[in-house]
């Protein structure tokens, strides 16, 4: 019961960001002293510190705020095709630093020893915190058990026990699961899907198309944890072959490589990426890529609708160049996106991009390390040394 309640504090502490002591009392609808004491404990363990606002007046007793503290950390981990992105985060979704380390089609050993560099100089420039788990977003399909990557076809992995070598590298417990998946649940607790309660969302990394959906409030896995392959519905039957050897896909039709080619850039990060393709569409003689953004967007469309006349989503959330092919189209291309989905279905269905930006993924691998040692705040630290 202890534990339930310690783990039930530090949640609210996690996804408020900061929150009164009062507030959880009535959060939780325990009595005041026992909130006084779970968080007593909380902060002697390191985990939450109390802020008193000194400059409060008025009537009543101020109520503490309990926020994270910065002494546990977890490592967030996205290999790509073209580069490992790596995080140090604490409680809240707040990335503390952060490395992108290029390299071109990483085997899954090679991302290890990479994370296990980084990330141990990354960890000593934290004075007095240290890395209690890892979470990994991968751009492929994941057996979330134990780590295990099935098949990632931009990287060409098959069946690679990720979770298991990342956790041998680092010393501590290490989880993996679908990026797409992972970014999803990122935006919903601090991004754009936020008081949403069914999303859809939709990933472009280098290697490909990604998607994450939440129906009612449950992240939809279906039979075997696979769902949400938007990347590889069909919106061009006598299109190009794709890299899962059938015919026409979204990805490989929108695909980053040709938005990067166009813009002439090489090895660009999201960032990078997204500021080229704002800026370029602005220019006066960018009437070309333009009317091609736009063609991707009505590619993209394609596949929404099928998305949307299927799950009727609250909100469709876009991340990576698909995010940066939205804001690029022009209004009257976006505000068709939708036109061709039964118009029940489409009704009051918001098109959006990731609110966390090029963090998304590695807030999300971050998400995913805390599961386990927020359950048991108390019981996970005892194999820390
Ligand atoms: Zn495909």
């Amino acid at each position: 019961m202890r534990q339930h309640n310690l783990a039930a504090v530090l949640e609210i502490v996690h996804k408020s960001r900061g929150v009164t002591r009062a507030q959880i009392t009535r959060e939780l609808e325990l009595n005041r002293s026992t909130i006084g004491d779970l968080v007593s404990q909380l902060s002697e363990s390191g985990w939450v510190v109390e802020l008193w606002d000194e400059t409060r007046t008025g009537v009543g007793r101020p109520s503490p705020l309990v926020t994270a503290a910065n002494q546990w950390l977890v490592a967030a981990i996205n290999p790509e095709v073209d580069a490992v992105e790596i995080a140090l985060a604490s409680l809240g979704g707040e990335i503390v630093d952060r490395k992108r380390v290029e390299v071109d089609q990483p085997t899954a050993s090679e991302v290890a020893s990479i994370v296990a560099n980084e990330v141990s100089a990354m960890e000593e420039s934290q004075t007095g915190s240290k890395v209690i788990a890892a979470g990994i977003a991968v751009p492929g399909l994941v057996r979330t058990s134990d780590g295990v990557v099935r098949l990632a076809p931009g990287l060409g992995w098959k069946d690679q026990p990720l979770a298991e070598l990342v956790s041998e590298a680092l010393g501590v417990p290490a989880l993996a699961a679908n990026d797409a998946h992972l970014g999803s649940r990122a935006e919903l607790s601090f991004g754009a899907g936020q008081g949403a309660d069914s999303i859809i969302y939709l990933n472009g990394g280098p290697s490909g198309i990604g998607g994450g959906i939440v129906i009612a409030g449950n992240p939809v896995g279906g039979f075997a944890g696979y769902a949400g392959e938007v990347g590889h519905i069909s919106v061009n039957p006598e299109g190009e072959v794709c890299a899962c050897g059938a015919t026409g896909c979204l990805e490989s039709i929108v695909r980053r490589a040709d938005l990067v080619a166009r813009l002439g850039l090489s090895h660009p990060d999201d960032d990078q990426l997204d500021a080229a393709v704002l800026n370029a569409v602005g220019q006066a003689d960018g009437k070309e890529l333009r009317s091609w953004v736009d063609q991707q967007l009505t590619w993209l469309s394609i596949a929404l609708r099928s998305v949307v006349n299927l799950l009727n989503p609250e909100r469709v959330v876009l991340g990576g160049y698909l995010a940066s092919i939205w804001k690029g189209a022009s209004e009257a291309q976006r505000t068709k996106a939708l036109d061709q989905a039964l118009s029940v279905s489409a009704e009051g269905v918001e098109i959006t991009v990731a609110a966390l930006e090029s963090q998304r993924l590695l807030v999300g691998a971050a998400e995913l390390a805390w599961d386990d040692v927020m359950a048991n705040p108390i019981e996970s630290l005892k194999s820390v040394t």
